[in-house]
């Protein structure tokens, strides 16, 4: 605390990332990322852009990365907004788009960073509570609200809403921002954007840190009406001109480019997550259907805050939320089938009778 501070800062409760520990031979399955490698594209291109530029400015338009989303999606790149990781680019859309006179509506069971923006912009807003089987009901979201945000698959559940059940959210909201973030679409998922061409509210935001392995670059983006980008573009030339760095707009566009090798590694995680929920359930676990890059499953008699401590001595890390509705539950990132087959191993032995 400080007498420097101002008030906005005395009021902030900042958002705490899982932790990413330095210890070797970890089995870090605690906040979703790749256990692949990036696309060998990526590393070529990094190679290659570090060739004595560093000492330049990037382009502050990122115009090679917006083209190379723009094409994998067929749009024109005056739909996509791109920024420093997703995390950014959601934080911007709250500020661009959801910080309106009335209160913005989201999940009560979600990312926890929305309610850390609400704080951070002075945004109100009203939690919806999930259903009993932890669902996203449309139909709860066709109240008065200043905007709507909500992950799909949703964050920790896995679960997925289909685009049905997306347009009725659409359809009853017309007068606000509809923002979905797709941080997991990649996993199993159909992705909202066919929709932006008829929906000039909704807001798509992906990230490159779940699917595409490149957490440690620092790539999000929107794709959206020309409109909402704009407003995006605003706020982002009011802040930071320069969020994507001379490295990682090449390596983002390798990515995006590489498209066997992303279908190749998508594909492996969602075997290796049918094979991890298959074990579970044959361990008396309760586990939600996923479509993302993590199970959420609890146990009928073990604590999960028990079990994750358990598996920590044995050097795996999972994700335990000491929330309510969710306290239950574990969320356990999909690893390679190496580490996956390690995890099921430490669980027997720590469940034996
Ligand atoms: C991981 C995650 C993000 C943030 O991704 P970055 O691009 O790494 O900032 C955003 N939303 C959800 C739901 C996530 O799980």
């Amino acid at each position: 605390m400080s007498q420097f501070w101002s008030d906005l800062v005395h009021k902030l409760t900042p958002y705490v990332p899982g932790e990413q520990p330095k210890i070797d031979n970890l089995i870090k399955l605690n906040t979703n990322e790749n256990p692949y490698s990036p696309s060998p594209k990526v590393n070529q291109a990094i190679a290659k852009a570090n060739n004595g530029k560093l000492t330049l400015y990037p382009d502050p338009g990122a115009s090679d990365l917006k083209q190379s989303i723009a094409d994998y999606y067929q749009l024109n790149s005056n739909q996509v907004f791109v920024g420093n990781g997703s995390d950014e680019v959601l934080a911007h859309a709250f500020l661009g788009l959801l910080k309106q006179d009335k209160p913005i509506l989201f999940p009560d069971i979600t990312y926890s960073f929305y309610p850390v923006y609400c704080g951070l912009y002075e945004i109100e807003f009203n939690k919806v509570p999930l259903n009993d089987n932890f669902e996203i009901n449309p139909e709860d979201y066709a109240i008065e609200n200043g905007g709507i945000i909500f992950p799909n698959p949703n964050a920790p559940t896995g679960l997925l809403l289909g685009l049905t059940a997306i347009k009725k959210i659409l359809n009853s909201n017309p007068n606000s921002a509809v923002i979905v973030d797709e941080a997991y679409i990649d996993f199993g998922g159909e992705t909202a954007i066919s929709l932006v061409q008829d929906y000039p509210n909704l807001l798509v935001i992906q990230t490159f840190s779940k699917s595409r392995a490149l957490a440690g670059l620092r790539i999000g983006f929107a794709v959206g009406h020309p409109d909402l980008i704009e407003g995006l573009e605003r706020i982002k030339n009011s802040f930071n001109s320069y969020p994507m760095d001379r490295l990682a707009i090449p390596a983002g566009v390798a990515a995006m480019e590489d498209k066997d090798y992303f279908k190749q590694t998508c594909q492996a995680i969602q075997s290796t997550r049918t094979q991890l929920s298959q074990f579970l359930t044959e361990h008396n676990f309760t586990v939600l259907p996923s479509q993302a890059n993590f199970v959420f499953a609890k146990h009928e008699s073990h604590s999960a805050e028990d079990i994750a401590q358990a598996l920590r001595k044995q050097n795996i890390i999972v994700r335990y939320f000491n929330q309510p509705r969710i306290d239950e539950y574990l969320r356990i990132t999909i690893g390679t089938d190496e580490q996956n087959e390690q995890l099921c191993q430490a669980l027997k032995d720590i469940l034996k009778p």
